[in-house]
Order: C-alpha cells, then structure tokens, then sequence
C-alpha cells in the first residue's frame, strides 16, 4: 500500500480524487497545516510541478499536485491558469464569465477544463505527469447544484447537461480530474508500488 499526499488547499479536489480512485493499495491525503505555494508557472503544468516541489519539502514522501481550470476559446484560452483568482467569489467568476460572453452564440462558445498532474518523490523530483481533459460549451445561464468552481455553466453536449447537473458518479468518469488521475493511477501501480519495500 502507498500513501501519496495530494498538493492542495481545496477539499472538493481530495474528496473528488477519492471518488475517482478504486485503487485499494492508493490512499491519499493532503499536505497537513497552512499549504499556499506561489503558484507563478506560465501553464497548468509548471504550476503543477511547484505544488507538487512544496508539497514534498513539507512531507517528504510522494506528492501529487493537480492543476486545473477553465479554457474558454472565445477568450483565448481565459480564465485559463487564471480559473482560481478570476473574481472574488466564484458566482462573481460565473457572472463576470458570462458577462464577457453575452454578445457569443452558443456556436462559438467552446470551452475544456484541463487537469494537469505531477507525480514527485519525497525529493521532489518530477517522476510522473499525465494531463486530462473535458469538452464542452459555456452555457448561458448557470444550472445545477453538484459539483464546484464553474460546473453550473459548463454544459457538456452528450449529456445535454451542465456538470453541476450530472450525478457525481457521471462527472468522476468523465472529467478532465478523472481523465489525468486514472492514467497517473496505472503508472503508479505498475511502476511504484512494485518496488515498494515492507
Ligand atoms: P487550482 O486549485 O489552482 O487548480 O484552481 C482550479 C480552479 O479552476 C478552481 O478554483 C475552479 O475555479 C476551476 N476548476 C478546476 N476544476 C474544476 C472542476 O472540476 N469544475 C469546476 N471548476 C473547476
């Protein structure tokens, strides 16, 4: 069994990638005290890895760090790395998303959310990076309860629903989170825990 600590702040984030992960020989938990590492990378993946870099200076074991947000083409690629820091609340994120999208048809409101996750050892060196994504348009109006950050207004076609209003059981299959951790997942069960000593 391996014990890989998650690089966040954010509970949805540890709570989803347990729901995600069926693995039994893989628990996760999250770095313990105050965690707020700069996150100042040019993408999601650089953000990744100095999430992951800080997390293992305090744990010193394994740490996985995910980065993600929303890509909206209509606003080249915005709020982007930016998804977390976008307005004050996150209803004040969604209004000011669909503010800036009011005069976009539906057409050419194509959106993805990318989930960039690096795997380092207790050295916080780089040992593993997988990176998932999720498709889809910004709806017009933010719709359903479950889920967090901008779910209400990413509508995803094939299931002519917004995530907010997908069973979570839905979501955890198809999310860019699940599309990065169970790849990440399968390299860690092949390469670490083989060689893991009692
Ligand atoms: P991070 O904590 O720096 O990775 O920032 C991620 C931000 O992107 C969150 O605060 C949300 O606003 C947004 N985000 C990431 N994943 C999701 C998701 O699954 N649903 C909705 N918003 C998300």
């Amino acid at each position: 069994m391996i014990k890989i600590i998650i690089a966040t702040s954010n509970p949805h984030k540890l709570e989803e990638i347990n729901k995600i992960n069926t693995n039994p020989n893989i628990v996760f938990d999250v770095v313990k005290g105050e965690f707020n590492p700069d996150e100042n990378g040019k993408n999601f993946n650089e953000n990744a890895q100095i999430k992951a870099k800080e997390a293992a200076k305090i744990m010193k074991t394994y740490c996985l760090a995910d980065d993600s947000g929303l890509c909206i083409d209509a606003l080249e690629g915005a709020p982007g790395i930016h998804s977390a820091r976008y307005a004050n609340t996150q209803e004040e994120k969604i209004e000011k998303v669909l503010e800036q999208l009011k005069c976009v048809p539906y057409d050419y409101r194509t959106a993805h959310f990318v989930c960039s996750m690096v795997l380092v050892d207790a050295q916080g060196n780089n040992v593993h990076s997988e990176e998932g994504r999720v498709y889809g348009y910004i709806d017009d109006k933010a719709k359903g309860t479950n889920g967090f950050g901008y779910d209400p207004i990413f509508f995803v076609p094939e299931y002519n629903k917004t995530m907010a209003e997908l069973p979570e059981e839905v979501k955890n299959k198809i999310s860019h989170r699940a599309k990065a951790l169970n790849p990440m997942i399968d390299w860690i069960s092949n390469n670490i825990i083989p060689n893991l000593k009692d």
